[in-house]
């Protein structure tokens, strides 16, 4: 390789990435960033002067595009222009900042809420503010890069507990000490897996051992609750949860980050997270759009109920054609393939056949356990589902899946 012009150990880092990118672009597995041209409504996309069927979105309502959001931003731009010029505590706050967070505050049944230009961000922010040495945090083991990020960044005690397992996350937390600070985090919806957090355990859990709780809503937001407001609403367990985190990038056609919460803990966040301090406001018609959205999801409850409906068609039909989609319980469906190669030629038939789709090989997860990640649409339709559904079973014969 070229690049490499001395024993420098950056440049084998950097080309031993690139080789792997080119080997598998040589092997017709490279599936990742592709120019989508045009996004019809979220579900139906254009890549390459092509329409494809996207199952890799996580515009789960389909509120990508949606008129009302489309217009709040346009109509945010007109009015303030595009940019914040710095920080929220110094000029960069805006009314718009204030009506969003109080906007959130409302949807997730909360005192208040402060946002930030990211979901990541918020995660390694917030998690690194609440929690330092000394201090305990208990996350669960497939919990996202951002909360990991965020308790390797807090220099906490990191314990990593088995997914979803409360008698493993029971044990650790029992053996901390009792006096010590502890924060436990998980997923909401496990962004890989698509099952849903056992909340009632783990609520009893922080209870008994003083832990402070905190839930990431990227996937659970729009997707869970008969109105969409999440696992507080999945389960009917309102105000069970201290921390509220969730993404504006996802249901939420926007970007930026948010915590939810007792009104001490927002002031706490707004003065001395650092993400919040030292990093520009979300722009103004990003913020807009945000707040147009929790407003459209509201006043569209069909969006929901149509999610759940394609939710049960694609999950059911999988297993009904002989698929294993693990433990999904939502929108989120893996499609277990086993090893990498047979997960690489699922996604490449699927692929020719305009679905857009894309495998989860390791390290991503465990050897063996290669799959591809569909997700589904409010705005997919019944008979694109079962298309869906025919084409990825065609390659499940051909590699010895069904
Ligand atoms: C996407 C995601 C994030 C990060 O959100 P961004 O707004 O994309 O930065 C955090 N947590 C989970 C579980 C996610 O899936």
């Amino acid at each position: 390789m070229d690049l490499i012009k001395s024993n420098d150990i950056v440049a084998r880092r950097v080309a031993a990435m690139v080789n792997r990118v080119a080997g598998m672009k040589e092997n017709d597995e490279y599936y990742y960033n592709m120019p989508v041209t045009e996004l019809r409504g979220g579900s139906k996309v254009m890549v390459d002067g092509r329409e494809m069927e996207m199952y890799a979105s996580y515009s789960y309502l389909g509120l990508v595009g949606h008129p009302r959001i489309n217009k709040a931003a346009q109509d945010a731009v007109a009015k303030y222009g595009t940019g914040t010029h710095g920080v929220r505590t110094l000029a960069g706050t805006l009314d718009l900042h204030n009506e969003l967070e109080d906007t959130i505050a409302e949807f997730k049944q909360a005192e208040a809420a402060v946002t930030y230009t990211s979901g990541y961000v918020t995660n390694l922010t917030a998690i690194s503010t609440l929690v330092g040495r000394g201090d305990y945090v208990f996350s669960d083991k497939l919990n996202h890069a951002s909360i990991v990020d965020g308790c390797m960044t807090s220099g906490a005690k990191f314990r990593r507990f088995k997914h979803n397992d409360m008698e493993a996350l029971e044990r650790m937390i029992a053996s901390a000490p009792a006096d010590a600070a502890k924060l436990v985090v998980a997923d909401a919806v496990f962004s890989m897996d698509g099952d849903i957090i056992d909340l009632p355990r783990m609520v009893e859990i922080c209870q008994k051992y003083d832990a402070w709780l905190m839930m990431d809503e990227a996937h659970s937001v729009g997707v869970l609750g008969k109105t969409g407001r999440g696992i507080e609403e999945h389960f009917d367990m309102w105000g069970t949860v201290d921390i509220k985190m969730g993404t504006l990038s996802k249901t939420i056609p926007s970007v930026g980050g948010y915590i939810a919460g007792k009104k001490d803990l927002i002031t706490y966040l707004r003065h001395a997270s650092r993400a919040y301090i030292f990093s520009a406001a979300l722009p103004p018609a990003q913020a807009a759009a945000a707040m147009e959205s929790f407003k459209v999801i509201l006043d569209e409850p069909w969006r929901i109920e149509k999610l759940n409906a394609n939710t049960d068609q694609f999950i059911g039909g999988l297993k009904g054609r002989g698929f294993d989609t693990m433990m999904t319980e939502t929108a989120i469906v893996p499609v277990l393939c086993g090893a990498d190669e047979t997960a690489y030629a699922v996604t490449r038939h699927a692929q020719k056949n305009n679905l857009f789709v894309l495998p989860v090989v390791s390290p991503a997860v465990p050897v063996g356990l290669a799959r591809l990640r569909a997700t589904v649409l409010a705005s997919h339709e019944e008979k694109d589902i079962e298309y869906a559904m025919d084409v990825i079973a065609e390659a499940g014969k051909d590699t010895g899946i069904i």
